[in-house]
């Protein structure tokens, strides 16, 4: 019970502050960077397809113009508009994909159930990209013996497909392509299988995230939404995507979704922010 004596221990905090905020403030950077960069990728990517656009547009109205008689080239017109028709097509596909990635920050997007066949749906997918499967000289085989019916949303699993397909065909191109369709355990199960580019090891557990896209292969154009939105897709079916890739051998993409009732699943919308 004797007093001894004291120790009085104190602490300056405020390098400890300054380095928090110096934190939170690098963060903030990091997140403005990102989105300027975004932005500028976006801005890029909806510019591209309009350069050509405009030259093929001018081009025919020149030929129209200089052509007052019957006697146009209605081949070369015919090839110019098709290109044209190409581009608009691609700049409406990246603005319904921004448009997509919206809907799901806000808790958007909403399925819209009826009973259809995944094998059928994939099959009308690789018919409808035959052409383009044969430009960039890829062999795309379909594996799917019965149909394999379930209660989802067509559109948007045509959405899903066609993702993983163009995916394939983009960063597997010249070599093979094979989906497979099939029940396992009561779960539809799809899978994109292609012999490209692969993906790094490190990129793999962030190309669902929003906006990301691998190392590897800046110079294949794209803004990183496609996979976010295939997953959002999925996981509103109440199922799972996977990747599972080896770098300059391939990657398989691996959709499985149960049979689904008729309650629609709502995504949540973001968090707000803190
Ligand atoms: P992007 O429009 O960039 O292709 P995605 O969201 O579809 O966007 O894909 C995100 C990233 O995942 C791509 O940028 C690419 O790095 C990688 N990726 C997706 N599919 C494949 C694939 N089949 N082979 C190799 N890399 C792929």
């Amino acid at each position: 019970g004797k007093l001894l004596g004291f120790a009085k221990v104190t602490r300056d905090i405020t390098q400890r502050k300054h380095t928090q905020e110096r934190r939170e403030l690098e963060l903030l950077r990091d997140a403005v960077r990102a989105r300027d960069e975004f932005l500028s990728v976006a801005s890029h990517e909806l510019k591209t397809p309009l350069t050509p656009l405009q030259l093929k547009l001018t081009a025919l109205l020149r030929v129209v113009e200089n052509n007052p008689s019957a006697t146009l080239p209605v081949e070369r017109i015919a090839r110019d508009l098709e290109v044209a028709r190409r581009q608009v097509r691609k700049l409406s596909d990246l603005i319904e994909d921004l448009l997509d990635v919206s809907r799901i920050s806000m808790g958007q997007l909403r399925l819209d159930r009826a009973p259809m066949d995944l094998a059928a749906l994939a099959r009308e997918v690789v018919v409808r990209y035959a052409p383009q499967s044969a430009q960039v000289g890829c062999a795309v085989t379909l594996e799917a013996a019965t149909p394999i019916e379930g209660n989802w949303d067509r559109a948007r699993l045509d959405q899903v497909v066609t993702n993983l397909l163009t995916n394939a065909l983009k960063y597997g191109a010249g070599k093979p392509i094979h989906l497979r369709v099939r029940l396992d355990s009561g779960l539809a199960v799809l899978s994109v299988k292609d012999e490209g580019i692969g993906i790094p090891h490190e990129d793999q557990p962030r190309v669902f995230d929003r906006f990301v896209r691998a190392v590897s292969e800046r110079n294949y154009g794209g803004l990183g939404l496609g996979l976010f939105i295939t997953q959002q897709i999925i996981e509103a079916h109440g199922g799972v995507v996977q990747v599972r890739s080896i770098p300059g051998e391939g990657s398989t993409f691996t959709v499985m979704v149960p049979p689904g009732s008729d309650a629609d699943v709502t995504l949540k919308p973001d968090a707000p922010p803190e």
